[in-house]
């Protein structure tokens, strides 16, 4: 099952374009890093794969359909970077944001007890039961990451799609994210993870696409680390951030 497909696709803001006749494909199951200089085009392109931007040309399916007309929301949860650094103004506590993944599957808008557990169970997953009743604004970057990956199982999403999460999180907690990051993979959901650290994608993804307007490489960690992909894409820009374990 391919979850997302993309065939050439290009995007420009301006007139230089960000990402420029990208095809690649994510399949069901996979843990794709998704890394490239600063600038390069990650963002863009993750939102493009979400429908979030529409290509100047190429073709995007999600789960089988056309990007544009693409309806089922909840099978997505999108961490953005804002997420992880801002967290909004909202007046609301863990539990609240935790129970609107579940609004979707709530017929009428009624909660259910199953509803309610499937939240429980979320919280309890990531870790941050005892957070629950806490403002989400009051958590730290690490904990509210939490709490939106919780969202996303309470919607019983199956692609998950994280810019940059643990921006701003100390190391212990990163480690234990990465951690909860694997074992949901390993329950079935499928990752595409931007993040700077190329030790830490090439350590956890399964699958690597590295970019830089072009796609430099696509295909599994073992055969990028093998490749001359990195080197490529990231020039003499001098960005690259090794992190070895
Ligand atoms: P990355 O995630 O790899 O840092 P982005 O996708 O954010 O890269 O950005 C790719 C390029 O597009 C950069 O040159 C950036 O300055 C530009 N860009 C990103 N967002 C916008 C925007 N909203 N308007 C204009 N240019 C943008």
């Amino acid at each position: 099952m391919t979850v997302v497909d993309l065939e050439n696709v290009t995007f420009a803001y301006g007139e230089q374009p960000a990402v420029r006749d990208v095809s690649l494909t994510v399949a069901e199951g996979d843990f794709l890093g998704l890394i490239g200089p600063n600038g390069s085009g990650k963002t863009t392109l993750l939102q493009l794969m979400l429908g979030l931007r529409s290509p100047d040309s190429g073709s995007i399916e999600l789960f089988g359909e056309p990007v544009s007309s693409f309806e089922d929301g909840e099978r997505i949860g999108y961490v953005s970077q804002q997420a992880t650094s801002g967290g909004g103004s909202m007046p609301v506590t863990v539990r609240e944001v935790v129970t609107m993944g579940r609004f979707a599957h709530a017929g009428h808008g009624r909660l259910t007890n199953t509803d309610h557990a499937a939240v429980d169970d979320a919280l309890e997953t990531v870790g941050i039961t005892d957070l629950a009743d806490r403002q989400i604004n009051a958590l730290s970057g690490g904990q509210r990451q939490r709490a939106y990956i919780a969202r996303a199982l309470a919607s019983e999403a199956d692609l998950l799609a994280l810019d940059e999460p643990t921006v701003g999180v100390d190391a212990e907690s990163r480690d234990a994210f990465y951690q909860l990051l694997e074992s949901l993979n390993a329950d079935g959901i499928t990752i595409i993870l931007i993040e700077h650290d190329i030790g830490v994608v090439t350590d956890r993804a399964s699958r690597i696409a590295c970019i830089n307007t072009d796609l430099y490489h696509h295909g599994d960690t073992e055969s990028f680390v093998e490749s001359d992909a990195l080197t490529e894409a990231y020039g003499a820009s001098g960005q690259v951030v090794h992190h070895h374990h």
